[in-house]
């Protein structure tokens, strides 16, 4: 059994909904898929998440809630009127808005939860409605019947009966449609993961029915080994291990969600990256082992929005305790971190910057000083993560100075290197003004002339 994961672009309208459809029935074995909103239909397009969330907004704040509903029904009109199916379908979208929106508003990260996952929700409702139409017998089936998360306040995540729950579907006979991006705790509350979450939602089911693969389809043939949109025709991933892909989705690589790796992760279950408008493409496959290549490095990502809180202290190597008590500080404010390089005197901790505000760092940068005692405390803001990632590293000397070689010829100051315990990946910390220079410099180093993976 294959499940299949269909991204926003691939359900975005009439059209795409049809290839996917297409896709589905060209393999009898895609048994279950997992769908997100309708996202963008063109570069400048809204994804209707955005505009749920624009909804979930007027709502809380008086705003025009008739106009926001009014926007989000036409694109689902827009939808149905393509594939031919009742119009009564978008009266029956409207109805749920306005209950949603009608709901509990006293805890709002739960009153928006609930008007975002609607998104894929009606969704997976009309999608299973088409592919019954077009003769493909489907089934829409909720997350109520089994997708079990924890309660807030933790980030969200899927509890093991979630997967015992899900396991049942394996049996049914029908297509499953099943929504991507939320789930139901205990309680019965609805909580939706980050943003791009599908992915998760196809990952967790995969798991849960013991699938053969994961097939999640995007809008790209494969993974590239950079940025296409900084490096000039950079070279296609065939095969990446989930190590690799989970390093480089860490830092910018946004094809696929870094916590959509685990689920299939544990159960070794490969996963297929494959374009809903070029399904012939063999795409990149993510697996849990690989052959060397005649590369040491897989891929480079980079990312912005990091800051470094950078403390120093006389002797600070000596004094027993002080690297659990900074990083209690941290905790404190409920922020985590990303790296923490050190010396003898000093520490950095480098972090994403969208969790600081300005109060943040004034009570952080107190309280290291009058606590810890230390000599200097203080914040810098604008750097980058530049990620240079591949199995191959561990057998290979001489790339972290061929890196920092090719760093510093653009003239950039590498301002922190992490090497992590696993050898398969080097992080250099730099100011984001730099960044698409080094990037661009880091692949010609390892990906000028060299062999394809
Ligand atoms: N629709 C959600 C988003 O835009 C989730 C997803 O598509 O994966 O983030």
């Amino acid at each position: 059994m294959i499940v299949c994961k269909f991204g926003g672009t691939s359900v975005a309208s009439a059209e795409q909904i049809k290839k996917v459809a297409n896709i589905v029935k060209s393999n009898p074995e895609r048994k279950i898929v997992a769908v997100s909103a309708p996202g963008k239909r063109s570069g400048d397009d809204i994804k209707v998440t955005d505009l749920l969330i624009e909804l979930a907004d007027a709502a809380l704040n008086n705003g025009n809630v008739e106009e926001k509903i009014h926007t989000v029904v036409s694109r689902y009109q827009a939808i149905a009127e393509g594939l031919g199916l009742d119009q009564l379908i978008c009266d029956v979208i409207a109805q749920d808005l306005r209950g949603r929106v009608a709901g509990d508003q006293s805890n709002h990260e739960l009153f928006i939860d609930n008007l975002k996952a609607s998104g894929e929700d009606n969704n997976a409702k009309l999608i299973a409605a088409y592919f019954n139409l077009a003769g493909l017998p489907a089934k829409y089936v909720s997350p109520k019947d089994g997708l079990i998360l924890n309660d807030l306040p933790e980030r969200t995540y899927a509890l093991p009966e979630a997967y015992e729950n899900l396991s049942k579907l394996a049996d049914e006979k029908e297509i499953i449609i099943f929504p991507g991006f939320f789930g139901y705790t205990k309680d019965g509350v609805l909580r939706t993961f980050d943003r791009g979450g599908s992915d998760i939602t196809g990952s967790i089911l995969a798991s849960a029915v013991g699938a053969k693969l994961y097939e999640n389809f995007t809008d790209v043939d494969c993974v590239f080994a950079a940025n296409p949109k900084v490096v000039n025709d950079p070279v296609e991933i065939k095969e990446i291990t989930y190590r690799e892909m989970r390093e480089l989705s860490y830092a910018g690589f946004s094809v696929f969600h870094d916590e959509a790796l685990m689920p299939v992760y544990k159960q070794g279950i490969p996963v297929n990256i494959k374009n809903t408008n070029n399904p012939s493409a063999p795409g990149t496959r993510i697996v849990p082992t690989r052959p060397a290549t005649g590369r040491p490095v897989t891929g480079i990502s980079a990312d912005g929005g990091f800051s470094i809180l950078y403390v120093s202290k006389y002797l600070m190597n000596r004094e027993v305790g002080f690297g659990r008590r900074l990083l209690q500080i941290i905790e404190e404010e409920n922020i985590s971190y990303e790296h923490t390089p050190s010396g003898l005197d000093d520490i950095s901790v480098i972090m994403r910057s969208n969790q600081l505000t300005p109060e943040i760092e004034e009570r952080i940068v107190r309280r290291v000083r009058e606590e810890l005692y230390a000599d200097d405390v203080h914040f810098r803001h604008d750097f980058s993560m530049i990620v240079i990632v591949g199995e191959g590293m561990r057998n290979n000397t001489g790339l972290a100075a061929r890196a920092a070689t090719a760093i510093s010829a653009t003239g950039a100051n590498i301002e922190m290197i992490n090497q992590g315990s696993s050898e398969v990946s080097l992080v250099f910390g730099v100011r984001s003004e730099f960044e698409n220079q080094i990037l661009k410099a880091l692949y010609s180093e390892f990906f000028a002339a060299v062999p394809s993976a």
